[in-house]
């Protein structure tokens, strides 16, 4: 065991971008644990964040992601990047379903120094995947991570948005799984930047490609806005993996050469001090002493003795405890 007195804040910084997994995993756990400490570690990982590519991948349970980011794994480390996997699991830690990083976690990188895997489930009270999601990628950004891919289960609105935050989006698909509908239920359209049919060796693989294809040419498109090609690649065997960091790459390029990368990480960054700013109100409005915190103003306005409005204004305008 470390001595408990070798984690300090600066201490697990700087051990951190020394490269030690362990102090990675340390910091990330302050981010799951809602630590107090969590405060002094951002401010001091902060002047070391901003260089870390940040590839999100989401899409339907089996569609192939976990697969697929193995590959993703393999190219980056042939290519000599370090690379941070963070599985954000959706479902909660009670419901005893297999973490997604479980199965990233057995593969191949396992023993990889240059690779760190981590899955995270949404437990949190203080703002779920908004408010911790970004706050890890922080971790590992500062910690020298050259890329950094979010996997995701693309089934809700909050799991979509969050890879919907990453440098470049890319949206898994698969035959056979009524794709077009699932496609359109989670709001997947809007955010790909690059779409791929997985499973290319199944019937249906070039179906699926069209039908994407016709929805995403319904899409309004900006002018001048960045065409998300769609590939086909058969994860497992690693078709067509080759194609999709090409591809990765081209987008990152773009981005570079239109200076929308600053836009997207302003996004990214305000998404997180909205999420920190709404806990610390929450956190502030349990807490509030002399004043009626929010269970009693809910009663009241559930008793209608109050209107949602004044109770709103009560909250907002109390005093600090
Ligand atoms: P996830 O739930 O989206 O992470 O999907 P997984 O990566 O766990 O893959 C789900 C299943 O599909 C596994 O049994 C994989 O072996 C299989 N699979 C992944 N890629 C391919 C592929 O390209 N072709 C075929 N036929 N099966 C694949």
């Amino acid at each position: 065991m470390t001595p408990r007195t070798r984690d300090t804040v600066p201490d697990l910084v700087s051990r951190a971008r020394d490269g030690e997994v362990r102090a990675v995993a340390r910091l990330i756990s302050l981010v799951e644990d809602e630590s107090p400490l969590l405060r002094e570690a951002m401010a001091a990982l902060a002047p070391f964040t901003g260089r870390a590519r940040i590839i999100g991948i989401t899409g339907a349970p089996g569609v192939g992601k976990s697969t697929s980011t193995s590959a993703l794994v393999a190219r980056f480390r042939s290519a000599g990047k370090r690379v941070g996997v963070l599985a954000v699991d959706p479902s909660s830690p009670f419901s005893g379903g297999a973490l997604l990083g479980d199965r990233v976690r057995m593969s191949e990188h396992s023993l990889d120094p240059g690779v760190y895997i981590r899955s995270m489930a949404a437990r949190g009270h203080l703002g779920g995947l908004a408010w911790s999601t970004p706050q890890v990628l922080r971790v590992l950004d500062a910690a020298g991570f050259d890329v950094i891919l979010v996997e995701t289960v693309g089934v809700g609105q909050s799991e979509v948005e969050v890879a919907a935050l990453a440098d470049s989006t890319l949206v898994l698909l698969a035959p056979g799984m009524g794709d077009g509908i699932q496609a359109a239920k989670a709001g997947i359209l809007e955010i790909g930047d690059l779409y791929v049919v997985n499973k290319a060796d199944r019937d249906g693989a070039p179906q699926v490609a069209r039908d994407l294809r016709t929805m995403l040419s319904l899409a309004e498109r900006r002018e001048g806005a960045w065409s998300p090609p769609i590939l086909l690649t058969s994860a497992d065997r690693g078709d067509g993996v080759d194609r999709v960091v090409e591809a990765l790459d081209a987008h990152h390029a773009w981005q570079v050469e239109h200076d929308l990368l600053h836009g997207r990480r302003a996004r990214r960054a305000r998404e997180e001090i909205e999420a920190i700013a709404v806990a610390l109100l929450r956190h502030r409005w349990a807490g509030v002493a002399g004043h009626r915190g929010l269970d009693d103003l809910a009663a009241a306005v559930a008793a209608g003795d109050l209107d949602p409005y004044r109770a709103a204004d009560r909250l907002v305008d109390a005093p600090d405890a």
